[in-house]
């Protein structure tokens, strides 16, 4: 079955006969996609350029418009794009700000999995300490014993995190 098509909408100003096109609404990122730019083949994916034709257009009578109605099609034959200029702009800044978004959450997981390979390393001189501490009796060394099964298995642990980690985000 085909998927029903999505609703599109355009925010406009009879007053000044302009418009800022906000294509459908994503109720995943509770926002409009936004204007879209052929350059960038993209939208702003950010409600600044609605808020900014809000603001250019206070005070007056703006109406939402969805599309397949006759107004919606008459108003792209005739009225301005607000902001047109600019538009290319906006979606670049845009794209900036995921990729430094993608960056952050990268330079995160590399911490993290440094930090990991610190620990593990901890635990691994740990355990050779372990390892090599005389037990004087019978009972000492079972509590080394257990010590050591500890260590072995905090270690396992921070290995599957790193493990993890890796499936996660790459290597
Ligand atoms: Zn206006």
């Amino acid at each position: 079955m085909a998927q029903p098509l999505k609703t599109e909408y355009l925010m406009f100003c009879p007053s000044c006969v302009e418009y800022t096109l906000l294509h459908d609404f994503d109720p995943k990122v509770g926002r409009f996609r936004g204007e879209y730019s052929l350059l960038h083949n993209a939208f702003t994916e950010s409600d600044e350029l609605l808020c900014r034709f809000l603001l250019a257009h206070t005070g007056h009578l703006v109406r939402l418009t969805p599309n397949r109605t006759d107004d919606y099609g008459r108003i792209l034959r005739t009225a301005r794009r607000f902001a047109e200029a600019d538009i290319d702009k906006y979606v670049e800044a845009s794209l900036a700000q995921k990729q430094a978004a993608e960056q952050e959450k990268r330079g995160d997981h590399n911490l993290g999995k440094l930090q990991l390979a610190i620990l593990i390393q901890y635990l691994e001189q740990e355990q050779e300490e372990v390892r090599r501490t005389p037990a004087h009796s019978a009972s000492e060394h079972q509590v080394l014993l257990g010590q050591e099964l500890g260590l072995r298995r905090s270690i396992a642990i921070a290995r599957r995190l790193v493990t993890h980690f890796e499936r996660t985000y790459g290597p």
